[in-house]
């Protein structure tokens, strides 16, 4: 169970990371992808990554996953570098990447270690799909298996939870399912979250703050401190609808 602490009214995960990049610039041979970017997030914020298809999201999640090293500039997660703090981050995508010879509760207990059985049971319940414990992947539904691959990815208490595009396969209602669970452990848990989604309803509905790329640049960086649910002024939900 996460340690919560509440400083200043805001509630945090104590094993939650603060993230900060400065002025990085990422290149693939000579292509540069992204720009001088210079942001901090704050432990335990969430945040919201949107922009057109190309312009840099998933880039930016792999360099900070560590999967990924900038061409300059760096990357930190309190103060440290990379290498010691990418280890506690989980990533989710578009798909579940549940492997497919083994059940759900062996899926959500891969890579924890002594007595994980009860761990994944608690997660798995946690998301609806105890019942399927003993179900192989293949036999889920798409929205299943992505509460499945959260189950995965939150049962390791992740500092950091990255998810690229983890919902934008799901139809309507499942995603509306999918982002109440996803926003529901994030309060439970308050991991530093950072969201890509070409869903603006999406990105007011989860974002504590909500970042545009364009073209590998950040262009607009709006904070909503307020309450949730988030709201947006008629010219920055055009802004961002334009380029989603
Ligand atoms: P997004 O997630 O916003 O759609 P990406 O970050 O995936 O965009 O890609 C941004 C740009 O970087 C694209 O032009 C893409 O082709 C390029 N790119 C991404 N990864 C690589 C790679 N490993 N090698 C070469 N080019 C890449
Ligand atoms: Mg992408």
């Amino acid at each position: 169970m996460a340690v919560l602490t509440k400083v200043k009214n805001k509630v945090y995960n104590e094993h939650a990371v603060h993230i900060s990049l400065k002025q990085v610039e990422k290149s693939f041979n000579d292509k540069v992808v992204l720009k001088d970017i210079s942001l901090e997030i704050g432990t335990g914020e969430f945040v919201v990554i949107v922009g057109k298809s190309g312009s840099g999201k998933s880039t930016l999640l792999r360099l900070i996953s560590g999967l990924e090293y900038p061409t300059y500039g760096n990357v930190l997660f309190d103060d440290t570098s990379i290498d010691q703090s990418a280890k506690s981050a989980k990533m989710m995508y578009q798909d579940s990447r549940l492997l497919p010879w083994k059940k759900v509760i062996d899926n959500v207990g891969l890579g924890l270690k002594g007595n994980w059985y009860p761990k994944a049971k608690e997660k798995l319940e946690q998301v609806g799909l105890l019942s399927h414990q003993n179900d192989w992947p293949s036999t889920l539904s798409g929205g299943q298996q992505q509460r499945v691959a959260l189950a995965r990815a939150l049962v390791h208490n992740p500092s950091l939870l990255l998810l690229d595009e983890p919902m934008s396969a799901l139809d309507a209602f499942t995603r509306l399912e999918m982002q109440n669970l996803i926003e529901n452990l994030w309060i439970k848990q308050r991991f530093t979250a950072l969201l890509v989604t070409h869903d603006v309803r999406e990105a007011v509905k989860l974002g504590d703050r909500i970042i545009l790329i364009e073209d590998g640049f950040i262009t607009l960086d709006i904070k909503n401190p307020i309450s949730r649910p988030r709201s947006l002024t008629n010219s920055q939900f055009s802004k961002i609808e334009k380029q989603v």
